[in-house]
């Protein structure tokens, strides 16, 4: 998308929108990115096949115990040791009975969705944001998405409702909130933007730019 990586969490973390993310379409709406991944069936899927890939991987060494009890209860009866299988070693158990398959059936035993949701809610969001930009945000006034790169600026009043350029050609009107701009004689939208101070194109970089060279050209006018 080309825009800072740091402007447009900055810009995600002030305001409480809810978007859409890359690859986690079918999650829906969310103001933050992890509840979009826990609601996204697809990402939930493949968080669910690495884990318990993992799971199987190290099912005999960093999971020998848990491994080996599963082995007990599913495949004891096929047993045929002297000793008690209660009373043999974890990896004693674990060569007799153990092979590939079943350590990948162990795993899908193991694994509890819950783990995933919480390890996810309680990650650092910046990470997934970095996988996962955001695409478009929400609209509630039209009730619809605006695609990120068109989002001329974030209502100043609010914070929840993104505009676009061509509906604030030259006044501001927030559909949420209802702030409006009151432009004085001989003013127009980019007074309006100078006075609030607010970033223009957060999520539209080349806009971002074209933007900011017109805003300092004003400010060097009115001098
Ligand atoms: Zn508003």
């Amino acid at each position: 998308m080309g825009v800072p990586l740091d402007e447009w969490i900055k810009t995600i973390r002030r305001h409480p929108l809810k978007y859409k993310f890359d690859g986690l379409e079918d999650g829906g709406w969310h103001k933050d990115v992890r509840e979009a991944a826990v609601f996204s069936e697809s990402y939930m899927d493949d968080y669910a096949e690495k884990e318990t890939d993992y799971y199987a991987k190290y099912a005999t060494t960093e999971f020998s115990e848990t491994y080996a009890d599963w082995l007990r209860r599913e495949h004891g009866h096929e047993w045929d040791g002297k000793k008690n299988i209660n009373h043999c070693a974890d990896s004693t158990v674990i060569r007799a009975l153990g092979t590939d398959q079943r350590a990948q059936e162990w795993a899908y035993w193991y694994y509890e969705p819950d783990w995933s949701w919480e390890g996810i809610r309680a990650d650092d969001p910046e990470y997934l944001l970095k996988e996962h930009p955001p695409i478009e945000c929400w609209s509630h006034a039209y009730e619809s998405g605006v695609p990120v790169e068109d989002v001329f600026f974030l209502c100043p009043s609010c914070g929840n409702e993104p505009t676009t350029e061509e509906e604030t050609k030259d006044r501001f009107y927030c559909g949420l909130c209802g702030a409006s701009s009151c432009l004085g004689p001989g003013e127009d939208i980019v007074d309006f933007i100078i006075a609030l101070d607010l970033s223009v194109y957060p999520f539209n970089s080349a806009k971002h730019a074209e933007w900011k060279a017109k805003i300092e050209a004003r400010n060097l006018v009115s001098q």
